[in-house]
């Protein structure tokens, strides 16, 4: 027997988010995110769900290679651009779009021999201040890539810093704005937050991600159900002991958790190792037979606990859902167990461990 322990990747939850998202801004095309393997769910695994989308966007190069692998012959787009020159070579070979952030980029197009140009998207630093021309020197990157034969059309791209809270994108939505009046090109502009939060802003092209997946860019203020995102993923894995406590006795590595009463634990077969973050304080949320409990005591490299002492009709082999979707249908949204580990719900999913074994439902 395998150890207990699985991911599911929802096919039909990124199909649902992808056309919410789509629905939020419905003369938008939309490119699913799949940088970072799709988020944790894998590329090959998530394909089937997002196909729908009009491009994919993603960083790696060997990612790009795996979307045309799968078959897909539509637009695919490099959101940080070539890395060195011969770079280039692969985004002529498998016709990538590629984002230009930078003067070295602009340089090594002007040195490419390709007698196909490119479809590039010129990025703007509208205030992010991590990629990007300033906006005084936006336009003349322009006119220079305007110049130059290896290039075709030129979209035009920033991104936001807060589109998820309070700040939101209004000052660098204005800056954006100004500078590229009057130049030609589609615009991109919305990540999941502004998408979903920002919709009026729409423009030709969203970049959501993290709502695809099904967890809200803008936990806690609203929820994933709230947006009506489906958890796309889901880890579950099974109690493999239990034990009766006396109270005094502790739980787990540094004795953090100790019994104030006499109590019944689960000992869950999931651990750090499986990506499941070491920092949950007891009292972390869990679905034990889709019922909502929680976690006792420190995660250890291959096991958690949870308290069983209401739930008598739980033990040996009964399901835990560590985030996602239990068998009878309750959700426990990757972002609250995100937020007892002081993180986002991204970081969760992207750690998912290469040695949890992955089943694509349908
Ligand atoms: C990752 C990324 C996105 C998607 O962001 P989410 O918050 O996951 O929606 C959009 N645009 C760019 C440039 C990105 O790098």
């Amino acid at each position: 027997m395998p150890r207990p322990i699985l991911a599911t990747i929802h096919t039909a939850a990124l199909r649902h988010n992808l056309a919410r998202c789509r629905a939020a801004t419905p003369d938008a095309r939309v490119w699913a995110i799949v940088k970072a393997n799709a988020y944790g769910h894998g590329i090959e695994r998530a394909f089937e769900g997002l196909r729908a989308a009009d491009g994919f966007a993603l960083l790696d190069l060997d990612e790009a290679q795996r979307v045309r692998a799968l078959g897909w012959r539509g637009p695919v787009l490099l959101l940080e651009g070539v890395f060195e020159l011969r770079d280039l070579e692969l985004c002529s070979r498998l016709d990538l779009w590629h984002t230009v952030h930078c003067n070295e980029q602009i340089d090594m197009l002007a040195s490419h021999k390709t007698n196909v140009p490119h479809r590039v998207f010129l990025k703007m630093n509208s205030g992010m201040n991590r990629l990007g021309f300033t906006p005084e020197r936006y336009r003349s990157a322009w006119t220079r890539l305007n110049a130059l034969p290896q290039v075709d059309e030129i979209s035009l791209i920033t991104h936001f810093s807060d589109a998820d809270g309070a700040r939101g994108v209004a000052s660098q939505m204005a800056v954006f704005a100004s500078v590229t009046k009057d130049l030609p090109g589609e615009r991109s502009v919305c990540n999941s937050a502004a998408t979903l939060r920002h919709s009026e802003l729409g423009s030709d092209w969203v970049r959501p991600g993290i709502a695809i997946y099904g967890s809200a860019p803008d936990f806690p203020q609203h929820s994933a159900a709230e947006w009506d995102l489906q958890p796309a993923m889901t880890l579950a894995a099974k109690i493999i002991a239990t034990q009766d406590l006396a109270a005094g006795d502790s739980v787990g590595y540094g004795s953090t958790f100790v019994a104030s009463r006499a109590m019944r634990i689960g000992i869950v077969a999931c651990g750090y190792a499986d990506g499941y973050p070491r920092v949950c304080p007891s009292g972390t949320p869990v679905l034990i037979d889709g019922v909502r409990g929680c976690t006792v005591g420190r995660v250890s490299m291959d096991m958690l606990v949870v308290d069983l002492t209401e739930m008598p009709q739980s033990g040996f082999g009964s399901e835990v859902t560590l985030w996602g979707r239990a068998g009878n249908g309750a959700v426990l949204s990757i972002d609250e167990v995100a937020h007892s580990a002081g993180t986002v719900g991204y970081e969760l999913m992207c750690a998912l461990a290469p040695r949890v074994p992955v089943l694509v439902e349908a």
